[in-house]
């Protein structure tokens, strides 16, 4: 019998109990689910995780296998200097199925130029036709499990999709690029521009000003990937001298957003409040009981977090 400890978000324990419950049994796997205070930390075997969870310290969990994070981000515990366990990340159905319904959103949103006519309660009936999907460009930035899943689904609406990515990629219908080079060629194509990066030292302030100029004049940006990859100060400059059209936001360096932060108020700006994707209990459950089966048969465990890279 293997002694799991839930570590995620105290208030989502009523979800998260009974489908790891169901998905351990699907998996053969005996186990009890504990909460911090039911069990000391040297009788722990697997430690389910989120950064909004109790746990900071792993010293406690000297049995501890490994971590295995409800949230695909792992930024704010990837250089935790107690963790000495394998750490891996979630990559859930349910979570890519949210991002790529966020993702389509908003990109159909901006292309159709859907807020002209959304926020227009005055009599003036100006038509302005948007273009094809195909004569639309798109950039994803990131073409890990998110990225390439919303690429993907652009790709397939018609949309002229390119991704970019640390090592070079290929995916059937983007055309995909890496490196510097490869930056600067997808930006120029990205009339819409959405980032899906993790949060590492490389990618801190990659769109500043210097990279946003080389977007088409009037691009759009959508960002669910995260807070750090803007220069915050860099793109109201940008709005504000039209170089970028308009911005939606889901994530942000310190959340929630503060009330005086100047992105609340900016008519080119859209506040989302991190709901692009979320982990869904059912299908993550399955993963963390497939991870604990991979790592009791001596498998290669799923997702294993780079320490080194970050991600
Ligand atoms: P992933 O599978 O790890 O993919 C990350 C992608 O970014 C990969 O394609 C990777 O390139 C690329 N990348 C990383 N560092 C790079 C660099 N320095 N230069 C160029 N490309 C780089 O991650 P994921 O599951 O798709 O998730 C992406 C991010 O989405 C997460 O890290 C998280 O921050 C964010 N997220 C947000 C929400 C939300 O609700 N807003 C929800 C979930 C996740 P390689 O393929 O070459 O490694």
């Amino acid at each position: 019998m293997l002694t799991l400890l839930y570590a995620g978000a105290p208030g989502a324990f009523a979800a998260y109990e009974p489908a790891l419950r169901e998905a351990l049994a699907t998996a053969g796997i005996a186990a009890r689910i504990l909460r911090p205070d039911e069990a000391p930390g040297a009788e722990i075997d697997y430690i389910i995780y989120a950064p909004n969870g109790p746990v900071s310290d792993f010293t406690p969990f000297t049995r501890a296998k490994a971590v295995l994070s409800l949230w695909a981000g792992v930024e704010r515990v990837v250089g935790n200097p107690t963790l000495t366990q394998p750490l891996c990340r979630m990559v859930d159905t349910g979570l890519e199925r949210g991002m790529v319904e966020w993702v389509t959103g908003q990109v159909l949103r901006a292309h159709l130029g859907l807020d002209r006519y959304i926020h227009r309660h005055t009599p003036h009936w100006e038509r302005v036709v948007p273009p094809l999907a195909s004569e639309r460009g798109v950039t994803m930035l990131g073409l890990g499990a998110l990225g390439a899943a919303c690429a993907t689904t652009l790709a397939g609406l018609g949309f002229r999709v390119t991704g970019w990515s640390r090592r070079p990629k290929a995916i059937p219908g983007i055309t995909c690029e890496s490196g510097a080079e490869g930056l600067r060629a997808a930006l120029a194509r990205a009339e819409i521009l959405v980032t899906l990066l993790p949060n590492t030292p490389q990618t801190t302030d990659l769109l500043n000003a210097e990279t946003l100029a080389q977007l088409p004049r009037g691009a759009v940006i959508l960002n669910p990937g995260r807070g750090n990859l803007i220069d915050e100060a860099a793109l109201l400059a940008a709005l504000d001298n039209g170089q970028v059209a308009q911005a939606t936001l889901d994530v942000f360096r310190s959340e929630p957003l503060p009330p005086e932060h100047p992105f609340w108020a900016h008519p080119g700006i859209t506040v989302s409040p991190h709901i692009a994707a979320e982990t869904r209990p059912a299908t993550a459950a399955q993963v963390i009981a497939e991870n604990i089966r991979r790592f009791e048969a001596g498998e290669p465990p799923l997702h294993l977090v780079d320490r080194a890279r970050g991600y």
